[in-house]
């Protein structure tokens, strides 16, 4: 399709691109979105499982959830939309991917300068004291919760829960990554999810060309995209990849 054609040629011209990711690229890889309950969020609302004020108030009913959602991390794998963003790291093009997610799918995938908006599931914190252990596949076992061993309280996650601040590096990373890039790609992200939607905001008025890959238009698409790939993630961003003549083995991490 022309609209491929004309991306991979916008690549190769400007380079410098960042991309912005969220749940939806990881869809395929076993981990369910949020917008489109499916799966565990089906059974668990995420605006009341992933808020602060349940998890502080009602840590043992929040940690059922978290539990599966750890053991789906666990046993996720990169997606070809991943593994399609690993390879445009190493062909030069890509210089950050600023994400959402906090699956490490994009670590997995071979990408080296990963922006992590909503910080990730490496660590449980302790949300006095800010002790941080490994988050290891024990703590699963760990029954109701797992406990800080200095005040005792239920460790969390060290993603950022709804009514939590963003980290600052991330904030601070992200801008610079912004204000460097040419194309930013949106994908499989929503845009409902404040700060980070203002992300591909800021990058569209320093002038940078919109790239957006989705199932459906979002708020973006009306607003600051300039090219939208309909479609799967993980069907659209090789097709990219093709078009750039990249080899599919350079898709290995
Ligand atoms: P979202 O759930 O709000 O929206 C998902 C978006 O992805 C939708 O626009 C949907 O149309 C699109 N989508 C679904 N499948 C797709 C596919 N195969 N290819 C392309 N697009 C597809 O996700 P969000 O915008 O990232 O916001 C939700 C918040 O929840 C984020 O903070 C995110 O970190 C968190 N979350 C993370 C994970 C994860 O780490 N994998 C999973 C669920 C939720
Ligand atoms: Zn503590």
């Amino acid at each position: 399709m022309e609209k491929y054609s004309q991306v991979a040629n916008l690549i190769k011209e400007k380079g410098n691109v960042i991309a912005f990711t969220g749940a939806g690229i990881s869809v395929e890889s076993g981990i369910p979105a949020f917008r489109g309950a499916q799966g565990l969020w089906e059974k668990y609302d995420p605006e009341e499982y992933a808020h602060i004020n349940s998890f502080v108030s009602e840590p043992a009913k929040i940690w059922r959830m978290l539990r599966e959602m750890i053991k789906l991390t666990f046993d996720a794998h990169p997606s070809p939309a991943h593994l399609a963003l690993g390879t445009l790291e190493k062909a030069g093009f890509l210089k950050a991917v600023i994400t959402q997610n906090v699956d490490g799918l994009h670590q997995e995938a071979g990408n080296t300068n990963i922006i992590e908006y909503h910080g990730n599931l490496r660590n449980l914190v302790c949300l006095k004291c800010r002790k941080k252990i490994p988050l290891a596949q024990e703590v699963l076992t760990v029954m109701p919760y797992p406990t800080c061993d200095r005040c005792n309280k239920a460790m969390k996650p060290d993603g950022v829960f709804f009514g939590e601040q963003i980290p600052i590096s991330a904030i601070e990373a992200a801008h610079e990554a912004v204000e460097n890039c040419k194309i930013i790609m949106i994908i499989g992200t929503s845009g409902v999810v404040y700060p980070a939607a203002e992300v591909p905001f800021q990058a569209a008025s320093r002038g940078a060309a919109v790239v957006e890959i989705n199932l459906d238009p979002t708020p973006f698409t009306s607003a600051v995209t300039q090219y939208f790939l309909e479609g799967s993630a993980s069907q659209v961003l090789p097709r990219i990849i093709g078009e750039l003549g990249l080899r599919p083995s350079d898709t290995q991490p």
